[in-house]
């Protein structure tokens, strides 16, 4: 094969390392050299790995010689959202509190990765703490979107996103917890999938909302995503909202003979605010897939207009509690002060950005007495019914179809000064988080030059279904395969 990322995916890098027609520590380089080209115009990586990703390449020419068995994805680069601690190198949230915080320990995502020869070319920029849809919250610099530099590539895992779709690397990893997956792979032309709640281990990913909080793969073929998925999921005792069951083969799995299933669209994820070349783009999305077999009807998620005030108390109440851990004593930054509150308070207020400030307080709120009853247990309420609505549906048919987020990407500064409005656009994603379901992003058209992403949530552990018809649309279209134009 040629040395050109812009042709690769996961799967054709891990076959030609395995058969010799590719050195690993060419595609590292390939990369790297890519990395350093390209990268100073989007600022996708907070850290770039250079000489650690040239050792564990180097380690697997070394194994390939030796005749060792490789993995898949021996070989193959995957970047790391900056939530995910990695042993040795700086952890940053994007967030200036956890500047030069090196942790002790490996998540086990990456010491699984690790263990398949995985090369890590770096670390990516988020919104701080995982909270925004823009990126532009990151208390680092904000990322650009490889198809337009003018416009955001979604949040909170941005870098990510624009890793993947710059050809910085064919996977990443990032973390979703009220859309941070699908909606920057979808304003990126990317396959973003969060998995069921529980289905992969979260020891090592910093905390943001512990019963949403899901880490899932980017990538751009449905067969790179469920590559990686065979890396990363699996039981894990250090971990207890684990699934103990072992997981599907998902690589496997895609290549069973494809059954058509029975497609429900929302009609509350159709209504005002959805850009028309979205709605249209969805609606030749839905064509393909009754051409391959699929039936498609009308469903209702009736409480779909609760699920943004919802998440944001669900949220905020639990990112008030985990980040209650950062007092300038045991992690990261410290401003010293002879007196301990005060150490604590002038540390708090220097090292976390606005929306990480503003969501403690609406946290502290929702949570106190006084207040918990009318907030926090009534969301809870609330989440249960959106749950309720799901489950409902399901008992007609196997999958939802609805779009990622009611637009494409948006322009820098448009949506920044304004909260409310950036909340917003998780609309169509943060209701599978309440629910703990299984949601994939994928692209299904362009406006102008920009991707078009579309959703389907399935009922918990269906990954591998939702995988599976990704596959087959994937073979009929090939908008997974157009790369940003103007990048060079
Ligand atoms: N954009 C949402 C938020 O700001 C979701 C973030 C995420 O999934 N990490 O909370």
């Amino acid at each position: 094969m040629t040395p050109s990322p812009e042709t690769w995916t996961a799967e054709s890098i891990g076959a030609a390392i395995r058969d010799g027609g590719l050195h690993a520590s060419d595609v590292c380089e390939s990369y790297l050299d890519r990395i350093r080209r390209l990268d100073p115009k989007l600022n996708a990586f907070v850290t770039v790995l250079e000489s650690g990703a040239r050792m564990q390449a180097e380690s697997v020419d070394r194994d390939r010689k030796a005749g060792k068995p490789l993995h898949p994805l021996a070989g193959v680069p995957v970047a790391l959202k900056d939530n995910l601690c990695a042993r040795g190198v700086e952890t940053t949230c994007s967030s200036k509190i956890l500047r030069n915080f090196i942790p002790p320990y490996d998540a086990t995502v990456i010491e699984r990765l690790r263990a398949a020869g995985s090369v890590f070319p770096g670390k990516t920029n988020l919104d701080e703490f995982a909270m925004g849809s823009s990126t532009e919250n990151s208390g680092l610099f904000p990322t650009r979107n490889p198809h337009d530099p003018g416009r955001v590539p979604g949040g909170s895992s941005g870098g990510s996103a624009a890793s993947v779709a710059a050809d910085f690397a064919p996977l990443a990893l990032g973390s979703d917890t009220g859309g941070s997956i699908r909606q920057p792979a979808s304003f990126c032309g990317l396959v973003g999938l969060k998995p069921t709640y529980g289905r992969v281990s979260r020891y090592g990913l910093i905390a943001f909302a512990s019963s949403l909080d899901q880490i899932g793969p980017f990538a751009r073929t449905a067969m790179d995503a469920a590559l990686l998925m065979d890396a990363i999921t699996g039981p894990d005792p250090r971990d207890s909202t684990c699934l103990p069951e072992p997981a599907p083969k998902f690589a496997d799995g895609l290549r069973e003979p494809f059954r058509p299933v029975r497609i429900g669209m929302p009609r509350e994820y159709f209504a005002e605010g959805l850009a028309k070349p979205v709605a249209g783009a969805i609606d030749r999305l839905k064509d393909v897939l009754v051409s391959l077999g699929c039936s498609v009807v009308d469903v209702s998620l009736p409480h779909t207009p609760y699920a943004v005030p919802t998440y944001y108390l669900v949220a905020t109440a639990e990112a008030s509690s985990n980040l209650a851990r950062y007092d300038g004593v045991r992690y990261g930054l410290r401003i010293d002060s002879a007196d301990l509150v005060q150490q604590y308070f002038l540390t708090r207020a220097r090292g976390f950005g606005a929306e990480v400030k503003r969501r403690i307080m609406l946290g502290t709120y929702a949570l106190s007495s006084g207040y918990y009853d009318a907030y926090y247990l009534k969301a809870m309420k609330v989440r249960r019914l959106i749950y309720n609505d799901f489950m409902e549906a399901f008992r007609g048919v196997d999958l939802l179809l609805t779009p990622t987020a009611p637009t494409t990407a948006f322009k820098f500064g448009e949506k920044v000064s304004d909260p409310l409005q950036m909340y917003l656009s998780d609309i169509y994603t943060i209701s599978a988080n309440l629910a703990g379901l299984p949601a994939v992003s994928f692209p299904c058209g362009f406006e102008n030059h920009l991707p078009i992403g579309a959703q389907m949530i399935g009922p918990a552990l269906s990954e591998l279904r939702m995988l599976r018809i990704l596959h087959e649309y994937q073979k009929q279209t090939d908008w997974h395969a157009r790369r940003p134009q103007n990048l060079s």
